[in-house]
Formats: C-alpha cells, sequence, structure tokens
C-alpha cells in the first residue's frame, strides 16, 4: 500500500529464514481484511509502500534448525501475531502480549517468514484442495476475533447480547456467541445480505438503525434495560457510542475492532455512573485456534461463509476497492 486508496502488486525479494526459530510457509490461502480498510482510507502517500496482510494459511517449506513442532510439507493455520507460546504471557493464554512476539504484516503474498514458528504455527490434517480452507482461514483472524469478543465479554446461556457490526468480525462474533450458549443476539448492522447470514449464525434479532434511534430499538427489544454484553465489532467512535448506548447496568462491553481514536467517553453518563466494564484487544491467542480447530474440522460451524468474493495476487488491488465499496462482505485470495 503506497497511501490511502493505492495498493499495488508487485515483486519482492523472497520470503527467507533469518532466525533459527523461522520457518518459510507457501501462502495456500490469505485474504482482505475490514482492519486493512483503515489504512486504505487514511495512509499518507509514501515513497516506499508497505506490504500488506496478516491472515493466511499454507504449507510450510522450510524450517529452522530450532524449530521442531511443524516440517516442511506440514499445512499450517497462522494467527495474526506471532508468538514463542513459552513466555509468562503465553502460559497465561495472552499470546498477543508475548515477549518474543509481533504482528504478520506481509500475508497478502505466495510466502511468508513466520518468527516464532514453534509457537506460532498450528498444523491442521487437511490437503490444499480441502473445501475446508474458507472455514480454516477464519481461524486467523475474524474468527478467533470474534470469539476473543464473546470470550472476554463472558458470553455465556445467562447472558444477553448485542453485536455492533455486520462485517466479517460481526458476523463470526454471532457465531461465536451462539456456540457460547446465548440465546439472545442482537445483530446491528443495516446491510441484508449481510445480517441475513448474522441471522444464520444465530442472531435472533437485527437493528438497522443506528445512533439514538438504533439504541432505542435494542432498549426497546430488552425491557428497556439493554444488554449483559455488548460486542463492538467496528473500531469508529459512533460504535463506540452505541456501545455504551445499549449495554446493560452492570454489562460488559468487549471492542474488537481497532479504535480509531485514543479519547472516549468513560465517566458518569457512559460508563462509570451503571457499573460498566470495558474489555477486548486484539483476539490472536492461540488457545483459541486449538479449541475452535475441531468445531471447523467436524463441519459443526462454517465460518467460512463470509468469503464472497475469490482473487488472485493480481486482483488484490480490486478486492480492496470491492470490500470498501461494500460489494465484497470478505475477500479471500488464492496467490
Ligand atoms: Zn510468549
Amino acid at each position: 500500500m503506497y497511501g490511502a486508496g493505492d495498493v499495488r502488486v508487485e515483486n519482492v525479494p523472497d520470503a527467507a529464514l533469518q532466525a533459527p526459530t523461522d520457518a518459510v510457509v507457501r501462502v495456500v490461502r490469505t485474504c482482505v481484511c475490514g482492519s486493512d480498510l483503515h489504512p486504505f482510507h487514511t495512509m499518507p502517500a509514501s515513497a516506499g509502500g508497505s506490504p500488506m496482510g496478516h491472515e493466511f494459511i499454507g504449507v510450510v517449506e522450510e524450517t529452522g534448525s530450532a524449530v521442531s513442532t511443524v516440517k516442511a510439507g506440514d499445512f499450517v493455520i497462522a494467527p495474526f501475531a506471532f508468538f514463542d507460546n513459552t513466555c509468562e504471557f503465553c502460559r497465561e493464554g495472552l499470546t498477543t502480549s508475548c515477549v518474543h512476539g509481533g504482528f504478520f504484516s506481509t500475508a497478502q503474498a505466495e510466502a511468508v517468514r513466520v518468527p516464532q514458528a514453534d509457537g506460532t504455527l498450528v498444523r491442521a490434517p487437511v490437503g490444499e484442495d480441502s473445501a475446508l480452507l474458507p472455514s480454516l482461514l477464519t481461524l486467523s483472524d475474524v474468527l478467533i476475533t470474534g470469539h476473543h469478543a464473546a470470550v472476554t465479554a463472558g458470553v455465556d446461556a445467562r447472558t444477553s447480547v448485542t453485536v455492533i457490526g455486520d462485517g466479517a468480525v460481526g458476523l463470526l462474533a454471532v457465531l461465536a456467541a451462539k456456540r457460547l450458549g446465548a440465546e439472545r443476539i442482537i445483530l446491528m448492522g443495516r446491510h441484508k445480505v449481510r445480517t441475513d447470514l448474522g441471522r444464520d449464525f444465530g442472531a435472533t434479532d437485527v437493528v438497522a438503525e443506528r445512533g439514538d434511534e438504533g439504541i432505542a430499538q435494542v432498549r426497546e427489544l430488552t425491557g428497556g434495560h439493554g444488554t449483559h454484553t455488548v460486542l463492538e465489532c467496528v473500531g469508529h467512535m459512533p460504535a463506540y457510542e452505541q456501545a455504551y448506548g445499549v449495554v446493560r447496568a452492570g454489562g460488559v462491553i468487549s471492542r474488537v475492532g481497532v479504535p480509531q481514536y485514543e479519547e472516549a467517553a468513560v465517566g458518569f453518563g457512559s460508563l462509570f455512573g451503571r457499573n460498566i466494564t470495558l474489555t477486548g484487544g486484539p483476539g490472536a491467542q492461540r488457545p483459541y485456534i486449538e479449541e475452535l480447530l475441531p468445531d471447523v474440522l467436524e463441519g459443526r460451524i462454517e465460518p467460512g461463509k463470509v468469503f464472497d468474493r475469490t482473487v488472485d495476487l493480481d486482483g488484490v488491488p480490486d478486492g480492496y476497492r470491492a470490500m470498501d465499496a461494500r460489494e465484497a462482505l470478505k475477500v479471500l485470495v488464492q496467490p
């Protein structure tokens, strides 16, 4: 990406091992993320450009001398962060805070260098022609992110849920909330094709209105009180304002859309006065992949339904355009 709206496909040096703990993974599927659209809107023009992409599944091509859990030929899932899976944060399951970790940023490509390969890569018993590839790719980001929203909000059979956002993360937050037992799931989104998929995933109600009108509708659906949990899957200020507008007293807001702001209301009228908890953050936690993978492999969930367009690498710039124009929900890339 060379600046807002300016995505190009270029030849760069091949991904290669740089440390004994690295692996090189040939990308079988990658995709464009809703969070890639933030720089697509705002990135200042740059002479050098930035490589893009943080979601991928693929086949290990080469491993460094210290790598022992994966080998050439293994099919693997990579979360959008890398980590050693051994430090004190990793042992607590918070792999995005790994002391040797970081975030991927070069996945929209033919191959990726994976640091900390032993900790990062999760093997999956599938071939490159598996029909499960789209669903497996959601374990790289959008499914584990939606799941993170539901887990950190404390969703279970007892809690009512509002999901804000009808992008891929919002729709998969619905799926995750349903999977964790929620019986009442209100999806706030205004694109009918998407909210219909949200109903497939488990939404019991859809509220298309936004702002005060949307808040009033959610409150009307919940006896005037709002829902125990709110999963905010957008990242813009109006979505945060909606979140504290629809959360029930004593409830929890979890934000997993990357916030496009640093300052926000937390005072008496928003969070403090009604004992609201605010949580959330990046959801690339390895235990989530291990927990959700069997459900994908055995067909109990089909998160790959969020992909509604496939392009090759040359089609990536048009993929950004199509997602930005909301012609496509989520674009799968087959290099
Ligand atoms: Zn670690």
